[in-house]
């Protein structure tokens, strides 16, 4: 048995043998043509057809795996039509009077060098891009075909790295997993292979030999390792890791598709919690109907400056586009407390926790607010977005939100930058914001209570410290009180009401959840089948009086 440890970019165990992938052999020779003109022609049409091929491809991505993760094959068009890239190409063969897969190879080579010693990690990252787009048009002067994989049973698959183009023309029917020797966690590979939903590795120091074809292997995405020809008790191990992990699967699999509703009809919107955009291979693996937070603060913190707008509008956009008309609710950046970021020079709080955090830092230094909310807005014209206040405490804050939002509406509308419209609600997660929920509700689109502050807060249990656990009570009647305030004074002025904390996945509190009304519960993605099947088993007609007497 050998074992290699890589870097997992997608969770899960997949049993199969594995297929050295190998590219085609573009062995490409340098060699002197007459006709530099004409050879110039035959660039130009293979360029052409090239382009053709990725307008399919383009087509073909966006149904399997959405617009957002097809957009690279858009780059690829982009860069096909990009004029250094052609000069460059149809010099070399004017000049040197060389054949045009020549031109192309060196071009390819030339700029992706030039790529990888930029400091640019969005421009490093295009390096496999214009090799992949240089093998493209090569193949096509060599009148072959790309690459489809000779496999009739599903098998694991090994590359040095995979370009984007070879993961999404494979057959998915025959991938069990893909494990690359090279590859960046954040490459369109990687993304591709997470919306997927199949175990993935990156950085695998694995012998890419014809003798490794057809061994028998397991990939563990949640380790990180790959096991090539597992001994018995290892593989029987990983054989039941796969089959509970399995039965679980198959289980709650039945659910998706199905709607959120109970047996008397009530509805309930089961949103998601995502971080980053990489977890939205989860979102749409667990059928969540939307996105319930956006934690927009991890954008700053996995960042080394201020995410510009640009960067930002990238992000949003690339979200709102992927759930398709689906509710994106991003959150305004909740920075502070825990979530510390050394750029913003926060000077050090004897209470972080109380201190100055989320809209507090917003609402002190508008310019870092104003970027955020101009890309929100901006990508709102993409999709469903809504925008989320958190740590709100008073009518106060919420007038001054709406000043700055009416400056960056009139700043977008005199730059003459289109936007949309996206609904702006709150959270709620202060005992003083509940207090006055009668009063917010008047002033917001919705609201969404953060159970995981709410608690903390009413209960003066600092949500970090363990040491305090025996008196850390997660259904204390305190906070289901407020809860249940909220909905009311939620209802009372027409605006939904959710739940976005930790609690809004409490499967012992999901019946009571839904006696008191409430709207929407957004939680892990994880979690969303497995609380799909109990709102569905639930008659709330029948249950709801007893229930909601049970709690409180
Ligand atoms: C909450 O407080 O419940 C919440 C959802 O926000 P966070 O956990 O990010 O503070
Ligand atoms: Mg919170």
């Amino acid at each position: 048995m050998e074992v290699y440890n890589g870097k997992s970019v997608f969770g899960g165990i997949a049993i199969g043998k594995l297929y050295i992938y190998n590219k085609k052999n573009l062995q490409v020779k340098r060699e002197r043509v007459e006709d530099a003109k004409k050879e110039v022609e035959r660039f130009r049409a293979a360029k052409n057809a090239a382009i053709k091929q990725l307008g399919e491809l383009y087509k073909k991505a966006t149904a399997s795996v959405g617009a957002a993760n097809a957009a690279i094959f858009e780059i690829h068009q982009m860069m096909l039509r990009d004029n250094d890239y052609i000069e460059s190409v149809e010099n070399m063969i004017r000049s040197q009077e060389i054949n045009a897969e020549y031109a192309v190879a060196m071009t390819g080579d030339n700029f992706a060098n030039m790529f990888a010693a930029m400091d640019d990690d969005y421009m490093r990252g295009r390096v496999a891009d214009v090799k992949d787009i240089s093998e493209r048009i090569i193949l096509i002067l060599a009148g072959q075909e790309s690459d489809s994989m000779e496999t009739d049973e599903p098998v694991i698959i090994v590359a040095e790295d995979l370009a984007p183009s070879e993961t999404v023309q494979m057959d998915k029917s025959k991938v069990l997993s893909f494990v690359t020797v090279h590859g960046s966690t954040n490459s369109h590979t990687a993304i591709l292979a997470r919306t997927m939903g199949i175990p993935a590795l990156i950085g695998t120091p694995l012998p890419l030999e014809a003798s490794m074809n057809g061994k028998l292997a397991v990939v563990d995405g949640d380790t990180g390792q790959i096991y090539v020809e597992p001994d018995e008790e290892t593989l029987a191990g990983l054989q039941e890791k796969y089959e509970a992990l399995q039965t679980k699967k198959q289980l709650l699999q039945t659910l998706k598709g199905k709607e959120t509703v109970t047996q008397d009809g009530r509805k309930v919107m089961l949103y998601a919690n995502i971080g980053n955009y990489k977890d939205l291979a989860l979102v749409l693996e667990n059928d969540a109907e939307g996105i319930g937070l956006f934690r927009s603060e991890f954008l700053y913190l996995e960042s080394d400056h201020y995410p510009t707008e640009e960067e930002q509008l990238k992000v949003y956009r690339a979200v709102a586009e992927t759930m398709a008309g689906k509710r994106v609710i991003i959150r305004t950046l909740d920075i502070g407390a825990d979530k510390q970021v050394d750029y913003f020079e926060m000077p050090g709080e004897e209470n972080p926790a109380m201190g100055c955090r989320a809209i507090r830092i917003c609402l002190t230094r508008p310019e870092i607010f104003k970027t955020q909310l101009r890309a929100l807005f901006r990508a709102s014209a993409f999709g469903k977005i809504a925008i989320m206040y958190p740590m709100i405490t008073s009518l106060e804050e919420i007038r001054r939100i709406k000043q700055i939002v009416a400056e960056v509406r009139e700043e977008l509308t005199a730059d003459g930058i289109p936007f949309g419209e996206p609904e702006q609600g709150i959270m709620i997660e202060t005992p003083a914001a509940v207090l006055i929920s009668d009063q917010l509700a008047k002033e917001v689109d919705f609201f969404s209570i953060g159970t995981n502050d709410l608690t903390q807060y009413t209960l003066a249990i600092d949500r970090q410290n363990d040491q305090l656990d025996e008196f850390y009570d997660a259904h204390h009647q305190a906070v289901l009180r407020m809860i249940a305030m909220t909905v009311e004074n939620a209802h009372k002025e027409n605006i939904w009401c959710g739940i976005c904390g930790e609690l809004g996945a409490d499967p012992e509190l999901s019946k009571w959840f839904l006696s008191i009304g409430m709207d929407e519960l957004s939680m892990s993605p994880g979690n969303i089948l497995f609380i799909r099947k109990i709102i569905r088993e639930t008659n709330v007609a029948e249950e709801g009086e007893a229930i909601r007497k049970h709690f409180l």
